[in-house]
């Protein structure tokens, strides 16, 4: 099943819901949101009924996220329904770890297979300046248990200039400590980054001249045929590493993902502005059979590659600049639609 350039429908991410417990400054800095209405948000089964019909298609990575997929209530459930389904090769989680040491038990025993824990900042301080709230701690309790349950876990770090770029080592070695890969993510201009502007991007070029001043030659880990968004690299010890340069090189001509928000939207990219009602016909009714031919129009008429479109601006601004358009309509927002 591939679109109009030849970019197969494997992976989706999985919102579960759009609400939050932390503030992040670069994804939901303003005072108040619009939330998604409770009644529209799809319940277990009706996510299940759309998973099946996506892995009938070709889907066979799932990620759940949100919002911060840990605040939906036992998840770990819906997790156990997903795991269960034959087709199925990759189901992952992305969470900022708070409430992760009390649920992780739970997940893997549901089936969970990897873990990818957010973290931009190893000074409470920071943590607290960039999260408004003080859950540093919490999330180192959620990877060690991380660690403790799956071996190993990936940690995504979003990387604002002046804010946390002096702490491109210190993370490594934190990763190292915790059998964690870091991945490091340049900032970008999705929806809810009301407050970014280009100067405040660190460039995966940057990224890699402070590292290897550091640590010396770092070299690609070569990995044919990977749609993944990170490109892996090695220090001269082996310790590995990716970076997710969507701002400065975008991935699109390999993006084979698209996303289900937590009420049924679906979106074939992150910068869509509109996606497609799959809630609806859901809840009328419509048979697999026809669910399954709507969703493979969609993705048959796909040809968004909306961060090379974004890079293609001059003068490249906040992709949503007005907040009353976000309040207008929460689907643009990047905690709704799943990062
Ligand atoms: N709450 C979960 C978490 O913190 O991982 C899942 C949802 S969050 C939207 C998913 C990822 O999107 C996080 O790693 C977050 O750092 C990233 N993200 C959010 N806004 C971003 C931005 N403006 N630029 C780059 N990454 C961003």
């Amino acid at each position: 099943m591939n679109d109009l350039l030849g970019r197969p429908l494997r992976n989706l991410r999985l919102s579960v819901t759009d609400r939050c417990n932390l503030r992040c400054e670069y994804c939901m800095p303003e005072d108040d949101y619009v939330w998604l209405p409770r009644e529209d948000v799809l319940h277990f089964e009706e996510t299940s009924t759309l998973v099946d019909v996506f892995l009938s298609l070709g889907v066979d990575k799932i990620r759940l996220t949100g919002g911060e997929p840990l605040l939906r209530r036992d998840v770990a459930a819906l997790v156990a329904m997903i795991a269960a389904k034959p087709g199925l090769n990759d189901l992952a989680l992305t969470t900022n770890g708070v409430l992760l040491a009390d649920q992780i038990d739970a997940l893997k025993a549901a089936g969970l297979g990897r873990i990818t824990v957010s973290l931009d900042t190893l000074h409470r301080d920071r943590f607290k300046a960039l999260t408004r709230f003080d859950q540093l701690d919490a999330v180192h309790a959620g990877i060690a248990a991380a660690r403790r349950v799956f071996g190993r876990l990936k940690i995504d770090t979003v990387v604002i200039r002046s804010v946390n770029d002096d702490e491109l080592i210190p993370l490594i070695e934190y990763g190292r400590s915790v059998n964690g890969e870091i991945r490091f993510i340049e900032y970008m201009d999705v929806g809810g980054a009301s407050r970014w502007s280009p100067g405040r991007v660190v460039s995966r070029r940057e990224m890699l001249e402070t590292l290897t001043r550091h640590y010396g030659p770092v070299t690609a880990v070569d990995e044919p045929g990977s749609s993944a968004p990170a490109d892996r690299y090695a220090l001269p010890d082996g310790t590995t590493f990716g970076i997710i340069a969507s701002t400065s090189d975008p991935f699109c001509r390999t993006c084979d993902r698209s996303r289900l928000t937590a009420d049924g939207m679906w979106y074939l990219c992150l910068y869509a502005t509109r996606g497609l009602d799959l809630r609806a016909p859901l809840r009328a009714g419509l048979p697999a059979a026809e669910l399954s031919a709507l969703i493979a129009r969609g993705w048959s008429g796909r040809d968004d590659r909306g961060a090379e479109d974004r890079l293609a601006l001059g003068d490249r601004r906040a992709f949503v600049p007005v907040q009353d358009l976000l309040r207008k309509d929460p689907h643009l927002e990047m905690h709704t639609r799943g990062g």
